[in-house]
C-alpha cells in the first residue's frame, strides 16, 4: 500500500485526502480494515472526477482503487465484461471498440472508474433511451469493512444492489463488476448540429429529435439575455454503420500550473461563449465525429480544472421535472445571466423516464442543467441560494456527484430514500458529503 494526497475535481471544499493505494484484491480487506482501525472510517476513491465532497472521506483518509485495474473476463459473443472496480471507462473503450462494442452509458469524461460510475449511477447523452449506468450492471462484488463480501445483482442481495447503485460509496467497497456492453458498427458518430436562438427552441428541438437519436445534448450560452436567453447549439448523434473501428488518442494540451486567480472570468466567458455560438452557422448541419471528441471534448485538456485557480470551482447541476422545466430553466438562466458570472460549460439535456435500480439515482424525467462557477466567498449564500429556491419550487433536485453546497433539508426532500441507504451504510465508511447532508 502506498500513500499520496488527493482532492476532488472542483478542488472545493479543500479537504486534502491522504490516499492509500491498494494494489491487489486479495489485500483489499486488510487495507480497508487497517484504515478503519487507524482513522475511524474511510471511503473508496476512484479517479476523483466528482466535483464536490461526495468523494472525500469524513476522516480525510481514502482507499484509492486505481491499481485494481485488471480485466477478469471478457466475452465478445455476449458483450459482458467482468473487471476490477478501478478499471476506467477509457480502459474498457480501448478493448471494446476493436471488438465492436461500446459503453452502454458514458459520462462526459472517460477518466472514471467502474466503481465511481456505479456509486454515482452516472448518466450520459443517451439517458432518454438507455437510462443510467446502473441499468447495465449485471453483478458486482461488495466488500464490507468487517471483511465480509456480498455478491449483488438485480436478483441476489437486491437490497444491497439497489443501495449501492447511486449509493455514493457508502455501502461497501465494490471489488469487481460485471457490465453489459452495447454492440456498435463503428467508432464514429453521425451528428447533426443545430444552432438555436432561445430556450423555447431548445424544447421544440428536444421534442422533435430526442426520440429519433441515441444521443442528444445542448450547449447553451448562459450569458445571453433578453430575446437570446437560452440560445445555444443542439447536438444529436448515432453510431455510424461504416464498420470502422478506430481508437483515437488525441494529442492533449495541459494546464501546467494552478494560477492564483481563476482565468475563467466575466471577460473570458463572454468571449468564449460568443465565439462558440458564432462558430456554428444557422441551420442544420450533418457531420461525422470520432467517439472521442464527440463524448469527451474536455478530456483533451489535461487538468483543465486548474484554470479556475487556487480557490477551485463548483458545478451546479440540477434536473427540473418536465411539467415545470421550461419555466424553471428560464428563471435559472435569468438569475445566472444577471450575475454575469456564468459558465462556458453550460450543458442542457433532457432526461428520460427509464427508472434506475439505484435508490438514490439522480435523473428524473425532465431537463438537466449543469454549469461551472469559479469559487468565491458569496457564491453559496448568494447565487446558489436563489437557484436552489427555483429548483425546490419546480420539484427538481441537485446532483450529489457535483455538489458541495446542498442543504441537509433539501437533500432529504430530494432523496426521500436516503434513510434506506443509511440503514445499509457500512459503519466503517463515511464521506464529507454524507456527514454534511445527514447531520441535523
Ligand atoms: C469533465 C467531467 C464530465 C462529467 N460528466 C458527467 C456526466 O455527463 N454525467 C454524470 O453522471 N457524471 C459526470 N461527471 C461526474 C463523474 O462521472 C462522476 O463523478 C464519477 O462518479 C466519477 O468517477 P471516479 O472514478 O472519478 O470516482 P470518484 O469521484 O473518485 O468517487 C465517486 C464516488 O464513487 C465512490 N467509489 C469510487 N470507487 C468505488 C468503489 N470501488 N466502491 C465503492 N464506491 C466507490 C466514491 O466513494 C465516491 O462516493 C463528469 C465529471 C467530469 C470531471
Amino acid at each position: 500500500m502506498s500513500e499520496s494526497k488527493l482532492m476532488s475535481w472542483g478542488r472545493y471544499p479543500a479537504y486534502s485526502q491522504t490516499a492509500f493505494l491498494s494494489s491487489w484484491r486479495d489485500d483489499l480487506a486488510a487495507d480497508v480494515s487497517h484504515l478503519v482501525r487507524e482513522h475511524g472510517s474511510t471511503l473508496a476513491f476512484g479517479k476523483g472526477r466528482s466535483y464536490g465532497d461526495s468523494c472525500l472521506a469524513r476522516s480525510d483518509h481514502v482507499i484509492q482503487t486505481t491499481l485494481l485495474n485488471r480485466f477478469i473476463s471478457v466475452d465478445w459473443g455476449t458483450g459482458v465484461i467482468v473487471a476490477e472496480s478501478g478499471v476506467t471507462l477509457e480502459d474498457i473503450i480501448n478493448i471494446a471498440i476493436p471488438n465492436g462494442w461500446f459503453l452502454p452509458v458514458t459520462p462526459g469524461t472517460k477518466y472514471v472508474t467502474l466503481g465511481g460510475a456505479i456509486a454515482n449511477d452516472v448518466h450520459g447523452k443517451n439517458h432518454h433511451v438507455r437510462g443510467t449506468f446502473g441499468c447495465h450492471v449485471k453483478q458486482f462484488g461488495l466488500l464490507r469493512t468487517d471483511g465480509s463480501t456480498i455478491v449483488c445483482s438485480p436478483v441476489k442481495n437486491k437490497d444491497f444492489f439497489e443501495a449501492t447503485i447511486g449509493g455514493l460509496g457508502l455501502t461497501g467497497i465494490i471489488e469487481w463488476v460485471a457490465l453489459q456492453l452495447m454492440p456498435v458498427h463503428s467508432s464514429n458518430i453521425v451528428t447533426t448540429k443545430i444552432r438555436f436562438n432561445s430556450l423555447n427552441e431548445f424544447v421544440e428541438l428536444s421534442n422533435e429529435l430526442d426520440h429519433k437519436h441515441e444521443y442528444s445534448v445542448a450547449w447553451i450560452d448562459c450569458l445571453a439575455t433578453g430575446n437570446s436567453l437560452g440560445r445555444g447549439v443542439f447536438i444529436v448523434g448515432d453510431h455510424a454503420h461504416d464498420e470502422i473501428f478506430e481508437l483515437r488518442n488525441n494529442k492533449r494540451i495541459s494546464v501546467p500550473i494552478i494560477p492564483s486567480v481563476s482565468v475563467i472570468n466575466r471577460f473570458s466567458l463572454y468571449l468564449l461563449n460568443n465565439m462558440y455560438y458564432r462558430s456554428h452557422k444557422p441551420g442544420r448541419h450533418a457531420g461525422i465525429d470520432n467517439y472521442d471528441p464527440f463524448f469527451y471534448p474536455l478530456d483533451q485538456i489535461n487538468n483543465w480544472n486548474r484554470a479556475y485557480g487556487s480557490k477551485g470551482f463548483q458545478q451546479y447541476q440540477c434536473v427540473l421535472p418536465n411539467v415545470n422545466s421550461e419555466e424553471a430553466a428560464r428563471e435559472l438562466l435569468i438569475a445566472i445571466s444577471k450575475t454575469g458570472n456564468g459558465s462556458f460549460l453550460a450543458v442542457l439535456k433532457r432526461c428520460g423516464d427509464i427508472v434506475s435500480p439505484g435508490l438514490l439515482s439522480f435523473p428524473i424525467p425532465g431537463i438537466s442543467l449543469a454549469l461551472d462557477f469559479p469559487q468565491s466567498d458569496g457564491l453559496i449564500s448568494g447565487l446558489f441560494s436563489s437557484l436552489d429556491k427555483i429548483v425546490l419550487e419546480s420539484g427538481g433536485r441537485l446532483y450529489p456527484a457535483k455538489d458541495a453546497h446542498m442543504k441537509a433539508k433539501d437533500f432529504r426532500m430530494f432523496y426521500s430514500n436516503w434513510e434506506k441507504l443509511d440503514l445499509l451504510r457500512d459503519p466503517g465508511l463515511n464521506s464529507r458529503f454524507w456527514d454534511r447532508v445527514t447531520s441535523i
